[in-house]
């Protein structure tokens, strides 16, 4: 419903892969010290002398993980930058460079690669991370886009799924649920759209959780902030497949058990008016929603006071010993167990 029929549209086929690459890489620079070479070589080196080097990876396949219909392409170039990001700085990293591998069919002209290198270029620039290559390939059918990111990390700052310990505090930044209610949005109005085309959809009352679906921000702030208020998390994840699934990761590979308030749990008031709309409980959407791209992490409890009061952070519950499980604690104070229901299983229902 966002494609705009008149655009130009210049074949790929014209262009030729070199010119291509080039063409689309020529706005990008390097501000790391630590990218030696970037585009323009076999291979990028990198130098990054005395810290550790953390490096993830994801794959974005049309039809799988996005919709063009509704997602604009510099929306998804921004948005397959920022879910790499946010795996660097769930691991308390700082990224550094990324490469990008995509694969498009002929049905896309030059000109929506540009688009999506713009999304790509912004991130980029606000994430201060350096493009250091890529591959470019065609297929037979539909988009794929792959992103590498990579960060550093001092040994001791980097914070992994298993240092979890029994009474450490459980906290989340910012709130929860808003992407997948945004998807619901952009779901109901591509139904509308396909039976009247000339609906011009109002999105305005949606617009926080549209764009928390359409345009994620990874939290390099949090990383920064911990930084700053000298908090070493014991343990991270970030929140891609919805709060519960996260929170089992981190207890199965810290070996403790957990237990989580539900009248802790942040939600926007755009989340509760979209829950009532949809007829869906907030709880559910926060715990089995997916896509937020939030951090979730534990502090010592010694630690708590340096973030009490901050508005970036909720805590939302504590570890506990292993043999105790997953518990969420509902409002009612009855005490349910947590299960692995990620944002699939959800989808399903
Ligand atoms: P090779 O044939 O050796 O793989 P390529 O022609 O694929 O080389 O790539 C040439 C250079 O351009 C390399 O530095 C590579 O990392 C970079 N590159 C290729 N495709 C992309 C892309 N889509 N985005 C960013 N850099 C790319
Ligand atoms: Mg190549």
């Amino acid at each position: 419903m966002l494609e705009d029929k008149e655009q130009k549209r210049t074949s790929l086929d014209n262009l030729g892969e070199f010119r291509l690459i080039e063409h689309l890489t020529e706005n990008f620079n390097l501000n790391h010290s630590s990218s030696k070479v970037g585009i323009g070589d076999d291979a990028a080196v990198l130098d990054y002398t005395d810290k550790k080097t953390v490096l993830t990876t994801d794959m974005l396949v049309e039809g799988v993980h996005f919709d063009l219909s509704y997602m604009p392409l510099k929306h998804l170039g921004y948005k397959a930058v920022m879910v790499n990001l946010s795996d660097v700085y769930a691991m308390n990293a700082v990224a550094t460079q990324i490469t990008i591998s995509i694969a498009v069919s002929n049905r896309f002209p030059l000109e929506a690669l540009e688009e999506l290198y713009s999304g790509i270029a912004l991130a980029c620039k606000l994430y201060n991370v350096d493009l250091v290559g890529g591959d470019t390939t065609s297929s037979t059918k539909g988009m794929l886009i792959s992103v590498t990111a990579l960060g550093q990390a001092q040994d001791h700052k980097i914070a992994y799924r298993s240092g979890a310990k029994p009474n450490d505090l459980l906290v989340v930044s910012g709130d929860l649920g808003g992407a997948y209610l945004g998807l619901q949005v952009l779901e109901r109005e591509k139904e509308v759209f396909k039976v009247n085309p000339n609906n011009q959809p109002d999105l305005s009352p949606y617009t926080y959780i549209v764009e928390r679906q359409l345009k994620p921000e990874a939290r390099k702030d949090v990383v920064e902030l911990l930084e700053k208020l000298e908090v070493q998390p014991t343990s991270m994840i970030d929140i891609s497949d919805g709060l519960s699934s996260e929170i089992l990761h981190l207890s199965k590979s810290s070996k403790v058990g957990c237990n989580l308030f539900e009248d802790k749990i942040p939600l926007d008031p755009t989340v509760i008016s979209a829950c009532e709309e949809f007829k869906m409980d907030s709880t559910m959407v926060a715990l089995s929603g997916g896509e937020d791209y939030e951090l979730l992490f534990t502090i010592d409890q010694n630690d708590f006071e340096k973030i009490k009061g901050n508005p970036h952070f909720t805590v939302i519950g504590h570890m506990t010993e292993e043999k105790e499980g997953n518990h969420l604690i509902t409002r009612a104070n009855t005490k349910i167990p947590i299960s692995a229901q990620g944002w699939n299983s959800f989808k399903g229902e």
